[in-house]
């Protein structure tokens, strides 16, 4: 075996001492894991350290597992990769590798270790927690530790977080890193987009994935592409003329640009390699489409983390570590995961058993059950995706007393995503034979013109119309604020006029109150008695009913932009802090995750108020902080305060206050991003949760289809929300929300479930319980 360091071990003294390392390939978020644990743990009582260079590092031992403080991880967060470094490492593969590695950990008196990796790192975690009693035994017999030494670690605690780009691991929705990576792919393929229709081209793009089809389905999802191959589930046998007869399909059908995706473990039913040259080569050929190949490659991987990164590799990276303080020696090795918006501990074995064999599905060419093996997201987009892109899938088609006419309606202000869902609900009706009828310009819009031949104002939407607009931000229908209550016997009136069957409204909080309204107007207008979907979609995220509205993420994401370049600024000026006015109306909620996303020193929520006592408290932390902070680097501090959390301490006053008391040890600023929150391009996510979310809600309308309009009034779901609650999307009942669960006066739901998060921002900035105190 290779040197063996044989000094004593660090006494425990008490406190337990747990280290945290990334290993595989890197992903964006890693940084932000290893932040939170090692704060996380300081903040616990606990003694923090990180394994450098991953496996490598723990082998290796010495300097590199190195002892971290509050401060060594300060501005991590924003950057990509991992700044501990990662390596693939053999010798951790033997037995050997591994003694070594126990050895330098009984050195530093390591108690526990949290891995941010892929399913390979997580085996091998839990192999050395598995033989750790041996390998102590070993130690001793060979004499390189005695038996004291060893006495206080006869258990090792092993803790899972899977930092991967592939998103490749069942049992979570998404893995640190994925959504980063999908970010980077999808902005490249709107680039592409836009030459593309220029030169009416097809573009063949080659995506990140050996095993798994998620960026590849995603990016498809998300950029409205034409044919995606991923390997969980193989075209048909006949592929070649699958692909192309879609593809002329919609060229037929007008569209001036083919997208493809390939992922790079695409294949055929009879797992042989399809490659991006391939299919281009079946463009060019079969098709005549002028066509070019783009690889990704190492971009997927690079680049600051989004913002849902940022906070999933926060929160995980929180949760681990309390997963490592409730530990027994009986407890199973845990993964933590999340389901749709729910962080959850898993049993770390069985979720790697899960992953592998849906390569062993995929390798028995049983397609449907590496399906099943993903998570039930994966199935859904799949389904979503196709439906889509099929546009004469006459098998689809649903009987004519069936087919409805849908009404499409954006109330509020825009939001990323609308168009998506829009997009998605129009292909979504046009395969299944309903009419999907956009009611241009909200409520206002449809009464406005209701006298006149039709002015454009309602609609029936064409599949060429909405195919260009997966990516587009705002509302390409145009939305209004107007509420139908402004004129209810009208809007009933052009309900009737236009046949309107059924509607599926995109909006925020004035989109919920519309559906409200319309709920209640039943009782005096026939027209109101059909079925309703809310879809919420507004930055703000207040919506009842669910805890999740598309576009508040495109929020998040232009709002992290705009924060890191303010820290970059208050950085280089050394000692600043910046006053940030977010958006969000009477919710806390942007300000919050936000705060989680980029680090903010504190928060200030409209939940909460901003009271003189947080001020003073505040400016006592400040002091503290910058007065700790002389030599470090990256030492601008961050204050969100959202728009509506006091009306005595606007922004700038609380700014002007803190650079009052500051003595002059620091400056203080404020900026304002106003409507750059609403976002240019929605984010992926949006966009694919807009689709997904797009689909079942129409799902959910068609089943009303040949009902009475009696039979539709007494059903409580026929006005519906759908939403995220916890772990699962689900369709509400308006009636019920409205009652229960709605704030009407601060418009917001009654019981937000992101409070308690403001207690992790402020952990993990090291803010004192006393600056929340009123
Ligand atoms: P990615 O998803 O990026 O491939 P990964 O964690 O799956 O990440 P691997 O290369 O499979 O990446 O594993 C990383 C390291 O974990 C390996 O270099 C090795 O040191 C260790 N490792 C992987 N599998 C095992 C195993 N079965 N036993 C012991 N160690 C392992």
């Amino acid at each position: 075996m290779a040197q063996i360091n044989l000094s004593p071990p660090s006494m425990p003294d008490g406190k337990k001492k747990i280290a945290v390392m990334t290993s595989g390939g890197d992903s964006p978020g890693m940084n932000g894991t290893v932040r939170a644990v090692v704060r996380q743990t300081i903040a616990s009582g606990c003694v923090a350290f990180a394994v450098y260079e991953g496996y490598q590092g723990l082998v290796d031992g010495g300097d590199m597992i190195k002892h971290m403080s509050w401060e060594d991880v300060r501005g991590w967060l924003s950057e990509g990769g991992t700044l501990i470094g990662t390596a693939r490492c053999a010798a951790f593969r033997e037995r050997p590798g591994r003694l070594q590695a126990a050895n330098n950990m009984i050195e530093k008196g390591i108690d526990a270790l949290v891995i941010c990796g892929g399913d390979g790192s997580l085996t091998g975690a839990d192999k050395f927690r598995d033989e750790w009693p041996g390998l102590m035994d070993e130690l001793v017999a060979k004499g390189l530790r005695s038996k004291e030494d060893v006495a206080p670690h006869q258990h090792l605690n092993i803790v899972g977080l899977v930092g991967s780009i592939d998103n490749d691991l069942s049992s979570t929705d998404a893995t640190i890193g994925c959504y980063s990576s999908l970010g980077r792919i999808c902005q490249m393929v709107d680039y592409i987009d836009a030459t593309a229709l220029s030169h009416q081209r097809a573009f063949v793009i080659e995506v990140m994935g050996r095993h798994c089809g998620w960026l590849a389905l995603m990016a498809g999802v998300s950029c409205g592409a034409d044919f995606v191959f991923i390997p969980e589930n193989p075209p048909s046998e006949n592929w070649e003329e699958e692909m192309c007869s879609i593809v002329k399909r919609h060229r037929a059908m007008g569209k001036r640009k083919t997208i493809v995706i390939v992922c790079e473990g695409a294949q055929d039913r009879k797992l042989n390699h399809i490659t991006g040259k391939m299919v281009n080569d079946l463009l060019a050929t079969r098709i005549g489409l002028d066509t070019r190949i783009t690889t990704l490659g190492h971009v997927q991987r690079g680049g600051p983390p989004c913002a849902y990164d940022r906070m999933l590799s926060t929160l995980q990276g929180v949760e681990a570590v309390k997963a490592v303080l409730e530990a027994t020696p009986e407890t199973p090795s845990p993964v933590i995961c999340i389901v749709e918006n729910k962080i959850v501990r898993k049993d770390l074995m069985q979720a790697i058993q899960l992953t592998q064999q849906v390569a062993k599905d995929i390798a028995a060419r049983d397609f449907e059950a590496a399906m099943k093996g993903r998570d039930a997201e994966f199935e859904e987009y799949w389904k979503a995706f196709n439906i889509t892109t099929a546009t004469d899938k006459s098998d689809m088609l649903l009987p004519p007393e069936k087919r409805m006419r849908v009404g499409i309606i954006h109330v509020g202000a825009p939001a990323g995503g609308m168009n998506a869902a829009t997009r998605a609900a129009v292909a979504y009706c046009l395969t299944k034979g309903h009419s999907p009828i956009a009611l241009h310009n909200g409520f206002p819009g449809l009464c406005r013109h209701h006298d006149d031949k039709p002015l454009g104002s309602v609609r029936e939407i064409k599949w060429i119309d909405a195919e260009q607009w997966a990516s587009r931000g705002g509302s390409e229908i145009g939305t209004n604020r107007g509420l139908p209550s402004g004129d209810l016997k009208t809007t009933a009136f052009c309900f009737g006029k236009y046949q309107i069957d059924a509607l599926f409204m995109v909006g925020g909080f004035e989109a919920f109150t519309a559906v409200s309204e319309l709920r209640k107007a039943r009782e005096q207008y026939d027209a109101f008695k059909i079925p309703m979907v809310v879809l919420p979609a507004t930055v703000s995220n207040n919506v009842p009913g669910t805890e999740y509205s598309v576009g508040s993420d495109t929020c998040l994401n232009a709002l992290i932009e705009y924060c890191d370049a303010i820290r970059q600024s208050a950085s280089a000026s050394r000692r600043r802090v910046f006053v940030v006015e977010t958006q969000g109306g009477a919710s806390g909620y942007i300000a919050t995750i936000a705060g989680l996303s980029i680090g903010a020193l504190a928060v200030y929520t409209p939940e909460e108020g901003i009271h003189l006592n947080m001020l003073v408290e505040d400016i006592k932390f400040l002091k503290e902080q910058f007065a700790k902070d002389v030599g470090h680097a990256r030492s601008g501090k961050i204050i969100l305060r959202n728009e509506k959390a006091s009306k005595t301490y606007t922004t700038e006053i609380i700014a002007n206050i803190i650079l009052e008391e500051s003595g002059g040890r620091f400056d203080a600023r404020y900026a304002v991003p106003g409507h750059v929150q609403q976002g240019g391009t929605p984010s992926p996510m949006d966009r694919v949760r807009a689709v997904r979310f797009g689909v079942k809600s129409l799902q959910h309308i068609e089943a009303y289809a040949g009902k009475t309009r009696k039979e539709i009034a007494d059903d409580p779901l026929s006005a519906a929300i759908i939403g995220v609650r916890g772990s699962k999307v689900k369709f509400s009942p308006m009636e019920r929300i409205e009652r229960e669960e709605t704030d009407w006066k601060d418009r917001r739901p009654k019981n937000e479930f992101w409070m308690n998060l403001i207690d992790i921002v402020d952990t993990l900035s090291g803010r004192p319980k006393a600056c929340r105190t009123p």
